[in-house]
């Protein structure tokens, strides 16, 4: 029987994608080929990749506005030093607000100054610091949108008027509407709300490129990239075919306008039992609460055995929080229906019943 899972990442989704991709590893496009033996320069994948780029740039509502959306690889971690090696000439300022953040701050410092311009590491990272000071002479400013361990989340950029905007999207790309005009460089692995892990998506505003005056190596490089459509060399032609398939599944369910109000409802749904239930409590300020990750812990731990096999037996899979949390984590990504929430939470219910 399919699991509920909660996983954070790789993780679920949406059920027919995952039948369409495994077609396609038989027989793709009824060509007698599977996807994983044609050719990346065949007609056939082109219009896959082409597809996948423009599914990105219109859902984010920034098609015909200097953006080229790529499909690269190395994961979201290749970007932290990807971003800075293409665009940080002498100050970035960084927001940590978590461990991806600060690793992100970790291998920019190779590249130039880098400052913190707001942290919340003081608090084990549960909240995202408001009021920030940008100072003026910045390169860029770089965020992370959704704390995927922490399960915090930005929801207020207006702290980035006075630079160009570069966000790890990686947990929340496609979940909730955003002005991403706003965004100079936005970057995002699959894994977590579009595909299986392999490739990363990098949204990239084409005026931001050839500033700096250092040299590149190419495969590390945004201009050779956007200038091969993603085909400098070859591609992770499956990874890219199944974000392409979830992509298409999210526009016709609406984009990200419907799928955000049912994103709402799922965390909506798992916070109202967080607060109500006197068994549990949340580990993220209220304000900052993330829509994708919902992190909680047992007030009393003697309880983590009963609850960890009712979860097991209600079929939940990757309810377990991070080692730097403790507790649990509900990650609940686009694919999540509100049944498997439904069902999570029914078993949080028990739980206060038998305790
Ligand atoms: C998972 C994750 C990463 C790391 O992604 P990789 O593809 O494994 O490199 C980076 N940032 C955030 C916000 C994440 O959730």
């Amino acid at each position: 029987m399919k699991k509920h899972n909660f996983s954070a990442g790789p993780c679920i989704l949406p059920q027919e994608v995952f039948n369409e991709a495994s077609q396609a590893i038989l027989n793709f496009n009824n060509s007698g080929l599977s996807i994983i033996e044609i050719s990346h320069r065949s007609k056939d994948f082109v219009n896959v990749m082409e597809e996948a780029s423009s599914l990105a740039l219109e859902l984010l509502g920034l098609e015909g506005k200097g953006y080229k959306a790529l499909f690269l690889q190395g994961g979201a971690s290749t970007q932290f030093l990807m971003a800075a090696y293409n665009l940080l000439q002498s100050k970035a300022g960084y927001i940590n607000t978590g461990s991806w953040s600060s690793k992100a701050i970790k291998e920019a410092k190779l590249f130039g100054e880098v400052i913190e311009i707001a942290s919340s590491k003081d608090a084990n990272f549960n909240y995202i610091p408001k009021g920030i000071n940008v100072p003026s002479d910045l390169d860029y400013i770089h965020c992370t949108s959704n704390n995927t361990i922490f399960g915090t989340q930005i929801k207020d950029f207006s702290f980035a008027d006075s630079a160009p905007l570069v966000c790890d999207m990686s947990s929340d790309i496609f979940s909730r509407q955003l002005d991403f005009s706003k965004f100079s460089l936005i970057y995002a692995g699959a894994q977590k709300n579009m595909g299986p892990a392999g490739t990363t998506l990098v949204v990239i505003k084409e005026d931001i490129l050839g500033k700096v005056n250092r040299q590149i190596p190419s495969m590390l490089d945004y201009s050779i990239h956007a200038s091969k459509d993603s085909m400098f060399n070859t591609p992770p032609v499956f990874a890219v075919y199944t974000s392409m398939l979830t992509l298409r599944w999210l526009k016709k369910n609406g984009g990200i306008e419907t799928i955000e109000e049912l994103n709402e409802k799922k965390a909506k749904l798992i916070y109202s039992e967080i607060d109500v239930n006197p068994l549990f409590k949340g580990f993220a300020v209220e304000e900052d609460r993330s829509n994708m990750n919902a992190t909680f812990t047992l007030v009393n731990e003697d309880l983590k055995e009963t609850f960890d096999s009712m979860c097991k037996e209600a079929g939940m899979n990757g309810v377990n929080g991070h080692r730097s949390v403790g507790g649990y984590r509900a990650s609940m990504y686009n694919a999540m229906t509100i049944d498997s929430v439904a069902a999570l939470v029914e078993v949080m219910d028990e739980l206060e019943r038998k305790a």
